[in-house]
């Protein structure tokens, strides 16, 4: 069993004018296809081959470089998929309330979560994680790590994330991090993020 490169659940140009469709292609057809089958060759005839992708970030040697970049690139970018929809839901409901609780307001959060963002120097994430028992926190991580590695940032169960390296948003945005993050909040489907708080906490 390998992993592979999931399907989007929308097409390439569905997120313009927030992400625009060139940037979607070779994202999706070359950066996250290149994560997912370098995690395939770094695993293969290894006793991580078959397990799923949270068990090997969860109990990862941090000093295994392939498996720790590329795992992150693969799960990384599939849950940054999913997070996103042409047709976004609103938050509502008991994330909603999560929401206020943690942060004060939705409004808040958003600059706490844009912060994070943009303030990851040079590659990296902005993560919305939630910790069992269902308290929320936003942190952020270099690279391709991801809070499910072990010591690693606000070691929650991610359910937001964001791409913040320049591949994610050079092409349209160039230098304006700050735009592309903006940008992003109108393509949340919060009735995804909802789902895998659920699931999580
Ligand atoms: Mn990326």
């Amino acid at each position: 069993m390998s992993f592979e490169l999931p399907q989007l659940p929308y097409s390439y140009s569905s997120l313009e004018p927030h992400i625009d469709a060139q940037t979607m292609e070779i994202h999706h057809s070359k950066h996250h296809a290149g994560y997912t089958t370098k995690l395939n060759a770094a695993i293969a005839g290894s006793p991580l081959e078959g397990q799923s992708i949270e068990h090997i970030l969860e109990s990862l040697d941090m000093s295994n470089a392939a498996v720790r970049n590329n795992g992150g690139g693969f799960f990384n970018h599939s849950l940054f998929w999913s997070v996103m929809s042409p047709e976004p839901n609103a938050l509502s409901g008991e994330l909603a309330n999560q929401i206020d609780t943690a942060f004060g307001s939705f409004d808040e959060f958003k600059d706490v979560f844009s912060k994070a963002a943009a303030t990851q120097f040079g590659s990296g994430w902005a993560w919305l994680c939630v910790h069992k028992g269902g308290r929320l926190e936003v942190c952020s991580t270099a690279n391709q790590d991801n809070p499910l590695m072990p010591g690693v940032a606000c070691e929650g169960t991610p359910i937001l994330g964001l791409d913040v390296w320049e591949h994610a948003y050079y092409l349209n945005y160039q230098n304006r991090r700050p735009d592309y993050i903006e940008a992003f909040f109108n393509v949340i489907d919060w009735s995804v993020i909802a789902k895998n708080y659920e699931a999580a906490k």
